[in-house]
């Protein structure tokens, strides 16, 4: 009897133990494919009863798109997703990913790199060129080393993903010689601090996930659970994107373009409503295994 009783409270402490989070890039307004990860994010974390938080990843400052961080924040006021805490600005966090640049040079994990775009050329792997170098770190960019090996996790809709780090990745850049923190090092670091255990995602950042992985690694921090989601395409069968100009979300026609999004995630309708009161129902009724599988929505959506 008490063996099963310490089973029960075991499975309740990890389904109350889920943090999950929406990561929006302020480098355009949010767009439909956005919408669907603000959604996909926040059922699987209600439906698991867990926190569900909103942290806005503006730490590449030249590409940040003016009016797309109130478009972004104005969204989830229209929309009505309710944030278990204060929304973070990781522009406010630089010293925070100073410290972990430290850290990793205290383990010997990064070096700086002179490397121009020129020099670096086309080939995307990079060739380790300055990695015994041992040049100053200051006003260069700073990249991780990788070792031989393969990272693999098991993606909750995509299966399994293996990378070859040094073949298919190559060291990559955390800090780049203009000073921009990369996106590979603020998301490792905050998911860490924030105490994020599920990340729902956008399958176009599939790619990057072995790099986070390791990353974590070398930081000592706990490993994630990854959902990748299908993205959505335009009329041209490209992916909705900030580059092509998707259309940003008209929050005036949020309870449709909600119903919109709960159906393309495959999920049952729900009754058009406040989206406070949608939301509440798509949580309900969520079931991780009606999402499409693959990386692509075959639908087009606006
Ligand atoms: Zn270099």
């Amino acid at each position: 009897m008490l063996s099963h009783e310490v089973k029960q409270s075991d499975a309740l402490l990890n389904l109350r133990s889920y943090v999950g989070r929406f990561a929006p890039s302020p480098t355009g307004p949010l767009h439909f494919g956005s919408l669907l990860t603000a959604v996909a994010s926040y059922c699987d974390a209600k439906a698991n009863y867990g926190q569900w938080f909103v942290r806005i990843e503006d730490t590449d400052i030249p590409r940040i798109y003016p009016n797309s961080e109130a478009h972004i924040l104005s969204c989830i006021d229209a929309f009505q997703f309710e944030p278990d805490a204060e929304i973070i600005f990781q522009k406010d966090r630089f010293e925070i990913y100073e410290q972990a640049l430290e850290q990793l040079k205290q383990f010997d994990a990064i070096y700086a790199c002179q490397c121009t775009r020129k020099m670096l050329g086309s080939n995307h792997i990079y060739a380790g060129t300055c990695r015994d170098l041992n040049l100053e770190f200051a006003d260069q960019a700073i990249r991780l080393k990788v070792t031989d090996q393969q990272i693999c996790f098991e993606d909750r809709l995509q299966g399994r993903q293996c990378s070859d780090l040094q073949h298919e990745l190559g060291d990559f850049v955390l800090k780049r010689r203009d000073g921009i923190i990369s996106y590979q090092l603020a998301v490792v670091i905050d998911d860490y601090l924030q105490g994020i255990t599920h990340v729902v995602r956008g399958a176009d950042l599939l790619d990057n996930t072995a790099r986070q992985i390791w990353l974590g690694s070398l930081l000592g921090y706990p490993s994630l659970s990854y959902m990748h989601l299908p993205l959505a395409m335009n009329d041209q069968g490209q992916k909705l994107s900030k580059q092509n100009l998707a259309q940003a979300l008209d929050i005036a026609q949020a309870p449709k373009l909600l119903q919109q999004a709960i159906l393309a995630l495959g999920q049952p309708a729900v009754e058009l409503n406040q989206p406070r009161i949608m939301l509440q129902q798509a949580v309900q009724q969520w079931d991780v295994n009606l999402i499409p599988k693959g990386e692509y929505l075959t639908g087009t959506y606006l």
